[in-house]
């Protein structure tokens, strides 16, 4: 039998912020025979993402996810090697992911939860269908397409928070791709600022740490928000839609800066900022990739070809080895990351 790794989710907390300590690493082993209808796989990728902040809870706030269960393996997206199949789709030596996948470093799966990857689609960077190419790209995508209301000629302004993350940092090139004629984006570091301006196309970017974020997003937004792609909610969400025109469209993604604390998913509008909201008809609807995955095969052949053709600039932060898998959740909740926050596990 194989001697592999596994990593156990400790304990959790409503309101807690996560760290390392929630996961332990353990070795283990699994069968030396696989079923038939199964495949054994090596992991090559796992994706570390906000929403497992909420799998941290036993009530995660919300109906499409479950929560972990302390001392079980934790799951997410995740993309590995095939190396031995007893399911008709699968042979050695396919790529193929899954959004359950386990953080081992090989495991046992029914061939039925998982999907073949083609790795010319994103010219071999097999990462990026964690993210570019993957949810993240998929979010950027069809959360302006479903949510965002942007035409061609239409001269719009998008305004993206957390816009250096993985689906921020999509999402602003997405909006020009797709018809915005002002693009700026507001994060946490002057590095990352300055990559999303000239790396990204952004037209102005925003450190959120530094000065006052209203007069600078007035100075760079003179004609007002038309679009916010928003990840973050919070203070930052309440200037920018203090900064939205009538008949303007809010994407609401996400909201990391409320993920720690014990509120319902969307979080209420201060009454202040609602009142903007209503007075100006401003669309505010919940969004959520899942969805619409009948959408997924065209959007992810859009995602990649414009991968190749170098419309879209992808950038991941990867850190090395399952051990490491902890640290790197903490670090992306903290703002370590630049685009996608990848694990590598195995070469
Ligand atoms: P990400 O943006 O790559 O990483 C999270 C980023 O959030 C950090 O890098 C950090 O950047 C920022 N952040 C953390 N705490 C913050 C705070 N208090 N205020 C402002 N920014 C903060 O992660 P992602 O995977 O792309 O996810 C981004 C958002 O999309 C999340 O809200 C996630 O839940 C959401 N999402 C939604 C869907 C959907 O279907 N609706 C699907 C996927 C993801 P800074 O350095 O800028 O602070």
């Amino acid at each position: 039998s194989v001697l592999i790794h596994l990593f156990f989710f400790l304990s959790a907390g409503k309101n807690g912020v996560p760290v390392p300590e929630n996961f332990r690493l353990e070795q283990s082993t699994i069968a030396d025979t696989i079923q038939v209808g199964q495949v054994r796989v090596r992991t090559l990728y796992l994706s570390v993402d906000p929403y497992m902040r909420c799998r941290m809870n036993e009530d995660t706030g919300s109906d499409y996810l479950l929560p972990w269960q302390l001392a079980e393996v934790a799951d997410g997206g995740g993309i590995g090697v095939v190396e031995e199949s007893k399911h008709g789709n699968f042979a050695k030596g396919d790529f193929v992911t899954s959004f359950n996948w386990p953080w081992q470093t090989v495991a046992i799966l029914d061939g039925s939860l998982l999907q073949k990857l083609v790795p010319q689609l994103v010219n071999g960077r097999l990462s990026y269908f964690l993210g570019a190419a993957g949810i993240t790209g998929l979010t950027a995508l069809l959360g302006i397409r479903e949510k965002g209301h942007v035409a061609v000629g239409a001269n719009q302004t998008m305004v993206v928070s957390g816009a250096a993350g993985a689906c921020g940092s999509l999402a602003g090139q997405i909006g020009r791709l797709e018809g915005c004629s002002r693009v700026v984006g507001i994060a946490g570091t002057d590095e990352k600022c300055s990559i999303l301006v000239q790396e990204m196309g952004f037209d102005a970017a925003i450190n959120y740490k530094k000065g006052n974020v209203a007069e600078q997003l007035r100075e760079l937004c003179p004609g007002g928000v038309d679009v916010y792609f928003d990840n973050v909610g919070g203070d930052i969400s309440d200037t920018v839609i203090s900064q939205m025109n009538q008949n303007s469209h809010i994407i609401l993604c996400g909201q990391i800066s409320q993920y720690n604390k014990d509120v319902p998913y969307p979080p209420p509008l201060p009454p202040d900022i609602e009142k903007i909201q209503k007075e100006r008809n401003i669309t505010r609807e919940r969004f959520l990739v899942l969805n619409y995955m009948d959408k997924q095969e065209a959007s992810v052949l859009q995602l990649c070809q414009w991968i190749q053709e170098g419309k879209l600039k992808v950038r991941e932060t990867v850190v090395e080895g399952l051990a490491n898998i902890g640290a790197a959740f903490q670090s992306m909740m903290n703002g370590g990351n630049i685009g996608k926050q990848i694990v590598s596990v195995s070469k």
